[in-house]
């Protein structure tokens, strides 16, 4: 037997399968989608079988093939849906095969041959068949086996609290026996509780929905924070479920708190798999089998997660599909969740639910269009207003001598703590202060790798690049002018913390930002917490900003709104919007009305007139029309190419030879650059990048994958391409 496997070929961005042959003995355990180990040059790499008995094109036929040197599962990892999925990947992003595959797999499944992961075993007693008992039971071995008859199987650890010796009598008598079975290491804990009736538009919504359960439809809930959509989500897999259908939820990685899924534990209880980066990779690991194995039929997770290779889905649910981490960015492949949520609906014919309380751009006019079907929340649930929102000119606060606390906030704050409720404030930059300057000469300290100026961190003494991660010592005297006159300018998370121990010292503030939730557990535990108001204070990064329900919230304070507004983005009025009406929802949950304020040196920016009344809608007609005028998605598509050298000539010089090669041959669309992107070096490797505008361009797949190629054979430069990019820059 010969079989085509794909192996992954380190460093090298290429795709290919090669031939091999099955000995005799390890032929009927050969199938499509299994790992096996085989020999390459003088290495031992791990492939997965992607085809049996047929051969490439390139395969030549008197060089003696080798043998596979041994099968790594004993059932396909990756199934027909799922290797149909990778083609999908490869032939929409560009990315290789390979890469499409591993993604779709946790660390331990991947082909690889450095990772080992063990499964735990768990002991269990249950009674033999047919017992004869001819002895005489003491009061303990009744007890056991009495047990054993109600129970069935009890975990050894258990029994022996009743008696280790009692046990090992049973078994040696052949009345008990052990068994193992597998012992997962996330430990789930949750009361099932009571479900909510639901109020009457939520009923309506799951009614709508329903109605296409066996259809490839895609929906869009437009719901104001509260309105009750995680509720509905919750009632259409409770409803499927009862037709043995499937269901994966995608949440944002960052609100996959223990907040959210001890909803959905307390509702569906151990037939949940949860999936997001702060497992460990045994937890994942385990996860994942059971999921593969059907032990679980509900799924829950961050952007990877919908690869999980749930049999007979009945729905695919993406809650806050705004949220940008659904596209993956970093690396290859660079794919939408939500895309791959579409394109396995179709295999499934199911209904696929976006929710959210701001849409992106895109996918509300699609659900004007009609191309989703757009449903909408506008009441919360509890009938409570929206919380009421004031904006605060910073540069009249400047003037009374007020730094970053406007009176309207330190008097707010000062009413919400003294009545025992608590307080959100959010800063959208972490660290101390995010530049240290030169009084005298200007001289700003930057990153030596990295064209961008350093973050003062005060807990360590250090100035950070957000970038690549260097450090160093903070300078008290300049290096270029030598005097002793460095400055900290800019706000951070830190700093703000340190203000608040002053201002507001008789309560606790807890700070949560990249810096203070890195540990496992710490993300968890600072919401927990404060959930027990063990704080009055929480202060943090946009991480604060979603999915969170506390109900004695009822003060929001944005310390500066124009850190988001000033990103050179095309979307950063769209994200600033998001992120101040996420933001704003985490006030007034509760029985008590919420209230918010934002203070910004741009109290004039359209973007917060629409989020003072709440006003998605005003807000989508007015930037729709910039974007038609400034001819920006969801006017166009874009796709982003990224250059990038070491040297910087070689990356200049390639970036324009793309730049001819592109307006040659794709004549439908708009070139633009190439141009320097926002952060123009990291860690060394100089970035251009070249946009392309298109509203129908057939030929672009094809161009661009000539020319990937093309670069990838000459290697000199990184090209990295990025369809439909969440970020510009
Ligand atoms: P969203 O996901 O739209 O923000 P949630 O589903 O989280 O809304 O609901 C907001 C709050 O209202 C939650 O605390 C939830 O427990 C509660 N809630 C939702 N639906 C109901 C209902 N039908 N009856 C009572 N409380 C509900
Ligand atoms: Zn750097």
């Amino acid at each position: 037997m010969k079989i085509q496997v794909l192996v992954e070929l380190s460093n090298k961005n290429i795709d290919k399968t090669f031939t091999y042959l099955v000995p005799s003995n390890l032929e009927s355990f050969i199938s499509v989608g299994i790992r096996v180990q085989v020999p390459f040059g003088n290495q031992i790499l791990e492939g997965f079988v992607l085809d049996i008995n047929k051969e490439t094109d390139n395969q030549i036929e008197d060089i003696k093939l080798k043998e596979i040197i041994k099968v790594v599962d004993l059932e396909p990892i990756l199934n027909e849906e799922l290797l149909e999925l990778g083609k999908y990947l490869k032939k929409t992003t560009l990315c290789t095969l390979i890469s499409a595959y591993q993604i779709m797999l946790p660390k331990a499944l991947k082909a690889r041959n450095n990772v080992n992961i063990n499964k735990k075993q768990e002991s269990y007693i249950i009674l033999n068949d047919n017992i004869k008992i001819d002895f005489k039971l003491n009061e303990k071995q009744q007890t056991i086996i009495d047990i054993l008859k109600k129970e069935k199987q009890v975990s050894k650890k258990i029994l022996q609290e009743i008696s280790p010796s009692s046990i090992k009598t049973l078994l040696n008598k052949n009345v008990i026996k052990e068994t193992f079975k597998e012992k997962y290491r996330l430990e789930k804990t949750y009361t099932i509780k009571e479900k909510h009736p639901l109020v009457e538009r939520q009923q309506q919504v799951v009614n709508e929905i329903l109605k296409y359960k066996n259809h490839q439809e895609i929906f869009l809930i437009h719901g104001v924070t509260g309105s009750g959509k995680t509720e509905v989500y919750m009632e259409l897999i409770e409803i499927l479920l009862k037709e043995d259908k499937t269901s994966i939820v995608l949440v944002p990685e960052i609100s996959l708190t223990e907040q959210i899924v001890n909803r959905f534990l307390s509702r569906f209880g151990n037939n949940i798999a949860i999936l997001h980066s702060r497992l460990s990779d045994g937890e994942k690991y385990d996860e994942y089998r059971k999921i593969a194995k059907g032990e679980v039929k509900i799924v829950i997770g961050a952007r990877s997660a919908i690869f999980a290779p749930l049999k007979n889905i009945g729905i695919i649910i993406v809650d806050e599909e705004h949220t940008d981490s659904y596209k993956q960015q970093e690396q290859n492949p660079k794919y939408s969740a939500i895309d791959v949520a579409i394109e396995r609906s179709k295999y499934h014919n199911c209904p696929v639910v976006l929710g959210s309380a701001t849409p992106t751009l895109e996918s509300y006019a699609r659900g004007i269009k009609g191309i989703y079907h757009l449903i909408s929340m506008t009441k919360r649930v509890n009938e409570k207003p929206l919380p009421k929102v004031e904006i605060v000119d910073l540069s009249e606060e400047i003037k009374k001598q007020n730094s970053y606390f406007s009176d309207m906030l330190k008097i707010s704050m000062k009413k919400t703590l003294e009545k025992g409720e608590q307080v959100i404030l959010l800063l959208n930059k972490r660290g101390y202060s995010s530049l240290s300057t030169c009084r005298n000469c200007g001289y700003t300290e930057k990153c030596p790798n990295c064209d961008i100026s350093l973050t003062y961190h005060k807990t360590n003494n250090m100035l950070r690049c957000h970038y690549c991660g260097y450090g160093t010592k903070l300078k008290e005297i300049c290096p270029e002018c030598h005097e002793k006159a460095m400055l900290n300018l800019g706000l951070g998370t830190e700093k703000v913390e340190e203000e608040l121990g002053i201002l507001f010292k008789d309560y606790k503030v807890i700070r949560m930002d990249v810096d203070t939730t890195s540990k496992k557990g710490q993300h968890e535990k600072i919401i927990k917490d404060f959930e027990d108001k063990k704080y009055s204070i929480l202060l943090g990064t946009q991480m604060i900003a979603k999915g969170l329900d506390f109900e004695n919230v009822t003060l929001v304070g944005v310390i500066n709104a124009d850190t988001s507004l000033n990103i050179p983005d095309f979307r950063s009025s769209e994200k600033t919007f998001d992120l101040l009406n996420q933001v704003a929802g985490r006030s007034g949950r509760g029985e008590k009305e919420g209230k918010v304020i934002i203070q910004t040196y741009n109290k004039d920016h359209y973007v917060l007139k629409y989020v003072k009344t709440h006003d998605y809608l005003g807000f989508f007609e007015n930037e729709m029309k910039i974007r038609r005028m400034l001819s920006y998605p969801p006017y166009v598509y874009v796709t982003l190419i990224k250059i990038m050298s070491k040297d910087y000539e070689t990356a200049k010089n390639i970036s324009n030879e793309i730049f001819t090669y592109l307006k040659r041959n794709l004549l439908n669309s708009k070139i633009l650059g190439p141009s320097v992107a926002n952060v123009f070096r990291v860690n060394n490797v100089y970035r251009f990048q070249i946009i392309i505008k298109y509203k129908k361009e057939e030929s672009l797949y094809n161009v661009l994958e000539k020319m990937d190629e093309h670069y990838k054979i000459n290697n000199k430069v990184k090209i990295d391409i990025d369809f439909n990019p969440r970020n510009i820059g």
